[in-house]
């Protein structure tokens, strides 16, 4: 996968990246919604803020990132854990997840892990987005366009801060508390009132072209510069990391 543009490194776009910085200390104040016209350095804003994020502890082995010192939203497997004793934990970092816009549901709550049903009879939990996302953040590009049932899927999740499976013969609840990203072009659809209620930031971004040529400049060098970084330098990694804004 190709390196992340750095944040720090992006150019303009000031409430965008406050907005993004704010979610970031404070997750209670809900999930940020950035909505402006493509090429204006949302996805790049996200992708990149993963790298400012400080570690967490997780509960070792534990496959939902449960948080140690929270052991009322613990998982069932870590609520066993804790009644052998002490839970073993480590640091991992704060995970920031993107919901692609094809995503099936089984990749998103999590579904019958096949390949060990096929070769040992086993009915397991294979987890899914959500799970990975939980204590992070959950990334929609395009979230306006977003199918209507993951839709309501995320409405139920991001309310219970729980991911309940019950199908295929799973019975299955983990704890799934994430701060909900979703950016957008709003021309291209609306947003459903009740998923619009879920971001607590709201910003517009812009196309917004320096002026001054120093700035110009500058752009292009970090630009350059996180493209001399990617590994073969592939065109799609290019398209990637010039998420800086207005050159
Ligand atoms: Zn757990």
């Amino acid at each position: 996968m190709a390196a992340a543009f750095p944040f720090s490194a992006i150019i303009g776009q000031d409430e965008m990246k406050l907005a993004i910085l704010v979610a970031a200390v404070d997750p209670s104040l809900g999930g940020v919604l950035v909505l402006g016209e493509r090429g204006t350095g949302k996805s790049t804003a996200v992708r990149g803020l993963a790298a400012l994020l400080p570690q967490m502890r997780v509960v070792a082995d534990c496959r939902y990132g449960c948080d140690p010192s929270s052991t009322d939203e613990l998982c069932a497997e870590c609520r066993k854990r804790t009644a052998k004793g002490v839970l073993k934990t480590r640091l991992a970092p704060v995970p920031v997840i993107d919901l692609a816009l094809g995503a099936t549901e089984d990749r998103v709550v999590g579904a019958l892990d096949l390949e060990r049903a096929l070769a040992h009879g086993e009915k397991a939990f294979e987890p899914g987005l959500l799970a990975r996302a939980h204590r992070g953040f959950l990334y929609v590009d395009e979230v306006n366009l977003l199918e209507d049932h993951l839709v309501d899927l995320l409405l139920d999740v991001a309310a219970s801060g729980e991911n309940v499976v019950e199908r295929e013969g799973l019975s299955v609840r983990h704890p799934a508390r994430f701060v909900l990203v979703g950016s957008g072009n709003p021309e291209e659809g609306d947003l459903r009132p009740q998923l619009l209620d879920r971001f607590g930031l709201s910003v517009e971004v812009t196309i917004t072209t320096p002026q001054d040529l120093p700035t110009r400049v500058e752009a292009v060098h970090r630009r350059d510069a996180s493209t001399v970084i990617l590994p073969a330098s592939s065109r799609l990694g290019r398209q990637r990391n010039t998420g800086f804004v207005g050159v």
